[in-house]
């Protein structure tokens, strides 16, 4: 399956921070994480992937980055004024650098490949009724975000 190019802008929410994207996403999905229920303030997160290398931010960053977890956990940046993640970075390897930004940030949602998995489905704080797999536990997430890096291969 080959996704669409998406070149465009992304935001958080309130629309200061702001950020460029062009290049091929890798995959969507679902995160029902705990980082990412107290951070979007919601039952999960619906998450695009791409390369580090799609993604242009601005010189003037009303955004700050923090991690919430030990290596490898993803650099994620909060809007200074509405508080919302903006993008996530996450160094998997040298030459394998991600990006992650909620569906919703982007300027043309139309474009989106369509979500295919959930994880960290262990810690959802809500069912949801979908078609989609659902995969449980830590490392058995992780490997299903790294199987979308295999299934598009950029
Ligand atoms: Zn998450
Ligand atoms: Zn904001």
């Amino acid at each position: 399956m080959t996704y669409q190019r998406l070149t465009q802008s992304a935001s958080c929410g309130c629309g200061q921070s702001k950020f460029e994207v062009d290049g091929v996403p890798i995959g969507r999905f679902i995160c029902h994480c705990t980082i990412c229920q107290s951070l979007y303030k919601a039952p999960y997160a619906d998450v695009v992937m791409l390369w580090d290398g799609a993604i242009t931010l601005p010189e003037d960053q009303p955004f700050t980055f923090r991690k919430y977890r030990p290596p490898p956990a993803l650099r994620r940046a909060t809007c200074d004024a509405c508080g919302a993640p903006v993008i996530g970075f996450l160094r998997l390897a040298p030459f394998v650098r991600l990006a992650f930004s909620v569906a919703t940030n982007f300027s043309d949602q139309s474009l989106l490949p369509q979500s295919s998995v959930h994880i960290f489905y262990h810690s959802r704080v809500q069912d949801v009724d979908d078609s989609l797999p659902k995969i449980s536990g830590y490392w058995p997430s992780e490997i299903a975000v790294t199987k979308l890096l295999f299934s598009h291969p950029h």
